[in-house]
């Protein structure tokens, strides 16, 4: 029977996922739902889209990828909802001179996608040296030493935290419900027995609380093994380490402007805060597991999240030594890290659980570190998905991963392989 307008909805996880599908099926004229978030706040401190910016790029290698960012790009650029928390600076797309072949081919096949498509006529220009890049972003003081790459216009970056404010907001006024902290942290899922299988009835809460649902969505981000353990196969959890260096005002002022930019083989950073004047730097290695019995779950207070690996700080001092060599030494505040589900291919995983019934348990999920631009558009996905009964594209179904040495298979983007944080030293900083 497909989901009627009345019928009760619970959506787990107050995140970039969570937050979209709850506007969406609010703005279609759903009027019961509740969104359950384990944080006491939203936006969640637990979510991946949690700080204060995230790139909106539209190049994938992939040209499906291509055209769905390309679709989410339209959003931030003319939806009233996402448009204010939109910065069209540009997305730079550039290697060292140092960069291994691998990451050099990776930059080529991102520079050939992009040229061959004409929605970026007018946008691109060829950075081949770092003369070229200088004249792109003249703030970089640095020697950018054998840095080459693009410039795409059709690109800059979102404040996250602020677009998911006021995405949160926007569910406030229509009527969506939200039960939060220990009243909205989902211990386990409610099933009844019925025919074909088992029904997802809803979720009980830490406080011990049960909700009834016609339909439970599952939009937990790398915490979703934990609600779902079925798919703990298919999902990684996988962090990155977050850093910033906190300008004064005029230092910021000084820096306004430039494109995101991404350093294949090191790390990407974002123009200073205009709010905070704090400069956001990650480094971009192959990211950290937190393996539990052979799965990766993220830590689960916030507390354990808060440091970066001796290794990104390493890296983030290489990275502005060649850009932005004033700074570089400067102390690294607010370092954390940044969970994400990662899939073995990088597609996301939009399904009905295999073995629910009746359409009573979705989950949206396997963003794999690339999810935040889609936000605009990522409830459409999921309503999709609500209306047709059958995830009708074969990438976004749930499916068996494919294994390499026991372990999900290697995300060949990424420039490293994937190390465990029981492994690498905690920066002290
Ligand atoms: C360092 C870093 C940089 C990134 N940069 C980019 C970028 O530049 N561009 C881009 O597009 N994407 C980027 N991403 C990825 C982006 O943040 C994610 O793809 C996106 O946030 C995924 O959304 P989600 O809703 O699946 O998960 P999340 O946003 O993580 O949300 C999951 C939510 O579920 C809640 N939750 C978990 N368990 C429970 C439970 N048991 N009960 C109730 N609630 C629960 C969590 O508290 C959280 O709020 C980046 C990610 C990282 C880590």
């Amino acid at each position: 029977m497909p989901l009627a307008k009345s019928d009760p909805v619970l959506i787990v996880g107050a995140g970039t996922f969570g937050l979209s599908t709850a506007h969406k099926l609010a703005s279609l004229g759903h009027t019961d739902i509740t969104v359950l978030e384990k944080d006491n706040r939203v936006p969640s401190r637990f979510s991946g889209g949690f700080d204060l910016n995230k790139i909106i790029r539209s190049e994938y290698i992939d040209p499906f990828y291509t055209d769905v960012a390309l679709k989410a790009i339209r959003h931030w650029q003319t939806n009233p909802l996402y448009q204010p928390h939109f910065r069209q600076v540009g997305f730079l797309n550039v290697v060292t001179g140092e960069a291994p072949a691998v990451v050099q081919n990776a930059l080529h096949k991102y520079n050939q996608s992009v040229a061959a498509n004409p929605a970026f006529n007018g946008y691109l220009v060829p950075c081949p040296d770092a003369d070229a890049i200088h004249k792109v972003a003249p703030q970089f003081t640095g020697a950018l030493p054998g840095w080459t790459g693009y410039l795409n216009r059709l690109a800059g970056y979102a404040q996250s935290s602020n677009a998911m404010q006021a995405v949160y907001g926007a569910c406030v006024q229509l009527g969506v419900k939200f039960a939060l902290g220990e009243a909205g942290e989902v211990d386990e899922l409610l099933y009844e027995t019925a025919p074909g299988g088992m029904k997802c009835v809803g979720a009980l809460t830490k406080d011990g609380k049960g909700h009834q649902a016609r339909t439970t969505i599952v939009a937990a981000g790398g915490f979703v093994a934990n609600v779902v353990p079925a798919i703990a196969s298919q999902i990684s959890a996988v962090c990155w380490g977050v850093s910033h260096i906190q300008l004064t005002p005029s230092e910021s002022e000084k820096l306004r402007g430039f494109p995101v930019t991404t350093v294949r083989d090191i790390g990407f950073f974002f123009e200073p805060d205009p709010a905070t004047h704090k400069l956001k730097v990650c480094y971009m290695g192959g990211g950290y597991t937190n393996q539990k019995n052979g799965l990766s779950v993220p830590y689960s207070t916030l507390a354990e999240s808060e440091y970066v690996p001796e290794e990104d700080v390493r890296q983030t001092r290489r990275l502005l030594k060649q850009v932005l060599p004033h700074i570089a030494d400067r102390p690294l505040v607010d370092t954390h890290l940044c969970w994400v589900a990662d899939t073995s291919n990088s597609d996301f995983i939009i399904d009905f659980v295999p073995g629910t019934t009746d359409n009573s348990l979705a989950v949206l999920s396997g963003d794999s570190g690339h999810g935040f631009k889609m936000m605009p558009i990522v409830g459409d996905f999921a309503v999709d998905l609500l209306a047709k009964g059958a995830q009708e594209l074969p990438r976004w179904r749930w499916r068996e991963p494919e294994v390499e040495e026991g372990r999900p298979k290697h995300i060949a983007w990424r420039a490293t392989v994937t190390v465990d944080l029981s492994s690498t030293p905690r920066a002290k900083l």
